[in-house]
């Protein structure tokens, strides 16, 4: 009898269902190799690549959560609301994220015309030739193009000159309703976990803002150890504060593009309730 393996969750990732470089099937692969036994799906404003991922997973010999990793606007900034264990199928999901997703285009063209009036050409064909689900087209996109035109040595350093907030080819956007956002995941079965704290440079005062109304709208976990480098044991007080259950993810997007490997991360704070304990069976 083989022992079962110590549980490695990586609730956060990315396929080419949105801005990862893996498809979903190769994404449950590598996370199987690298030792993950519970892997989410989180792909920005869209769930498509679960079907293909969850057969990955049973073969595999690894859970898959379905899950997704909504875009919205909280105050002038853009925020990342996770959903795990969602009901992919849910027509007011469904229908919430159909309305995420449809003014991408229009946004790609206008960073497009922003990157054009900086004197960088062939950026709207260049984001679609690297974009997997073209309704899905996003900045990481136009990163990739500008990599591979020489612009910039990684995607890292296209969005620090070019692509961050107050850089000449970004252009603001009003995505989903935080409330919004929270009553789609859980009306479709989901926990809504706020994904990557740190990244959104939020004053202590505006992070407890944000959770008060997160919480208020049925919020009820927060990512403490993430791919992105912060401090967890502040995080882990910032859910203790707020009496929120703790998340997990590497946020892995590809082989090479920076952050944390699937499932190489620290554990959790042993005494924060993880949230998979919410997730069931
Ligand atoms: P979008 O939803 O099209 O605005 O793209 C957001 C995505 O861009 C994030 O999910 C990341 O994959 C990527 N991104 C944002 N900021 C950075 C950064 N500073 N470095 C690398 N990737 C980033
Ligand atoms: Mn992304
Ligand atoms: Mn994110
Ligand atoms: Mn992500």
């Amino acid at each position: 009898m083989s022992a079962s393996p110590a549980p490695n969750f990586d609730l956060h990732a990315h396929s080419t269902a949105s801005d990862g470089l893996l498809a979903p099937a190769e994404l449950v692969r590598r996370a199987a190799r690298r030792g993950v036994t519970a892997l989410a799906l989180t792909d920005h404003d869209e769930t498509r690549g679960l079907t293909e991922a969850l057969a990955a997973a049973s073969e595999a010999g690894i859970r898959l959560v379905a899950g997704v990793e909504i875009s919205v606007t909280w105050r002038e900034t853009t925020i990342h609301i996770v959903g795990l264990g969602i009901d992919a199928g849910d027509p007011a999901l469904q229908e919430g994220l159909a309305r995420t997703r449809a003014s991408r285009g229009e946004r790609a063209r206008a960073i497009a015309a922003a990157l054009d009036a900086i004197g960088i050409h062939g950026s709207l064909a260049g984001a679609y030739r690297h974009a997997g689900n073209a309704d899905l087209v996003g900045r990481t996109h136009f990163a990739r193009f500008l990599v591979e035109a020489r612009i910039a040595p990684d995607v890292k350093t296209v969005f620090r000159h070019y692509l961050a907030r107050g850089k000449p080819g970004y252009v603001a956007h009003r995505w989903a309703a935080l409330a919004e956002a929270c009553a789609w995941i859980r009306g479709a079965g989901g926990t809504a976990v706020l994904a990557h704290p740190a990244r959104y440079r939020l004053s202590r005062a505006e992070l407890d803002a944000l959770l008060e109304e997160f919480r208020a709208a049925g919020g009820e976990a927060i990512e403490v150890v993430s791919g992105e480098a912060a401090d967890a044991s502040a995080l882990a007080r910032v859910a203790r504060a707020h009496r929120l259950a703790a998340s997990r993810g590497s946020d892995f997007h590809g082989p090479g593009e920076g952050g944390a490997e699937l499932g190489r991360l620290p554990p959790l704070p042993a005494d924060l309730e993880p949230v998979w304990a919410r997730l069931g069976a």
